[in-house]
């Protein structure tokens, strides 16, 4: 079985766990320290905090931002349940915008719509790695003076026009071994500004500057350094990473463009699309996927329940109708396209499909 995702690791992250297990030094120490600069250096950001999952760093980003019980903060419903939850977590409420056809990133024309005087913040989320049409999204936030925090739990080093994302906002990173890079469980935050990055840090423990020292509430976030030293090797890795997902998938893109029924995944112009996912739209989505579980090949269906449908949210009386949104959540595919995902796979994929589509045909 060719498997959806695989975190790659070796001797050298094997080695570096080894190094920080011998020192005794376990929790957040030096190493914490230095991944977070040399973070922040290949984002292009002035400071980097280091947390213990993606959706910690969403979670203080949001608190750090100040945001809480009477905002709304605008996101897509099209993404990972921990988007939306992590807003839930500050008292604020998840206000829904619809999203792109092609890229399955909101939709900037239905934010306006959703704006009220309770708007605090924009959560667009670069999904499966193709940056959200920032441009916009900077000039709305400007326009009302909105907060702009990046869910980048998917996109490490995606990049809009010239800037990486999780620069233009504050970004919210996932270490999860699924993602482009991982430290096992971590996240990360990203900010040029230092008084959000000092309450991040302090909200990730316990709201102390100072041992034993308690300025506001937090709570224990913290990375551990065995984390940190996983993490400090595969940032070294990553721009080989991606350089393989994205030769990965110009070659799955070139086999499937011409098959009937597949819609194969778009890169903007001034994007650098880095591939978490490589993701087709196909209506005949179901059967292809047993079809081609049956033949070895593992598949993701990243999200076939929109967050606004979730039993959770139904609870909490939502009932939003985002037509484009609820449509990508019956024809999203995606298809192995990690590094360790070969030309052979590729090739063997391709030829699969085809013969699905004919069978299903
Ligand atoms: C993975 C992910 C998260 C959460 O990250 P964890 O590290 O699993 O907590 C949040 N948002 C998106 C879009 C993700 O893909």
């Amino acid at each position: 079985m060719i498997p959806i995702a695989k975190p790659l690791l070796d001797e050298e992250e094997i080695a570096a766990v080894s190094n920080v297990l011998r020192s005794g030094i376990i929790a957040e120490g030096q190493r914490v320290a230095d991944f977070e600069e040399a973070f922040a250096n290949y984002i292009g950001v002035e400071n980097a905090v280091a947390v213990n999952s993606g959706t910690a760093a969403l979670h203080a980003a949001l608190l750090a931002h100040g945001i809480g019980a009477g905002d709304e903060v605008i996101t897509t419903s099209f993404s990972f349940i921990a988007t939306a939850n992590s807003i839930l977590f500050t008292g604020a409420k998840p206000v829904f915008a619809d999203i792109e056809h092609d890229t399955f990133n909101i939709d900037t024309d239905d934010i306006a719509g959703k704006i009220t005087p309770k708007t605090k913040a924009l959560m667009p989320v670069h999904l499966y790695g193709h940056p959200a049409e920032m441009r916009a999204i900077m000039e709305i936030a400007e326009d009302h003076n909105l907060t702009v925090i990046e869910d980048a739990c998917q996109a490490h080093g995606a990049a809009y026009g010239n800037k990486k994302v999780g620069s233009f906002g504050t970004g919210a990173f996932s270490f999860y071994p699924t993602k482009n890079m991982t430290t096992s469980e971590g996240g990360m935050i990203t900010t040029n500004d230092k008084e959000i990055a000092d309450r991040a840090r302090m909200i990730r423990s316990h709201g102390s500057r100072q041992r034993y020292l308690h300025e506001m509430i937090g709570y224990n976030f913290r990375m551990t350094d065995i984390s940190a030293a996983i993490g400090l090797v595969q940032l070294g890795k990553l721009g080989e990473f991606t350089s393989m997902r994205q030769r990965n998938a110009g070659i799955l893109s070139n086999g499937l463009r011409n098959i009937k029924g597949i819609t194969v995944p778009v890169i903007r112009n001034g994007c650098n699309h880095v591939f978490h996912q490589y993701t087709i739209r196909t209506g005949g989505r179901d059967e292809l996927v047993s079809f081609l579980n049956k033949n070895g090949i593992g598949t993701g269906i990243y999200y076939p329940v929109p967050i606004h449908k979730q039993p959770l949210y139904r609870e909490l009386g939502y009932n939003d109708n985002l037509p484009v949104c609820e449509e990508a959540a019956g024809e999203a595919l995606s298809l192995p396209v990690h590094p360790a995902v070969s030309k052979e796979d590729l090739n063997m994929i391709i030829e699969t499909i085809k013969k699905g589509v004919e069978a299903i045909d």
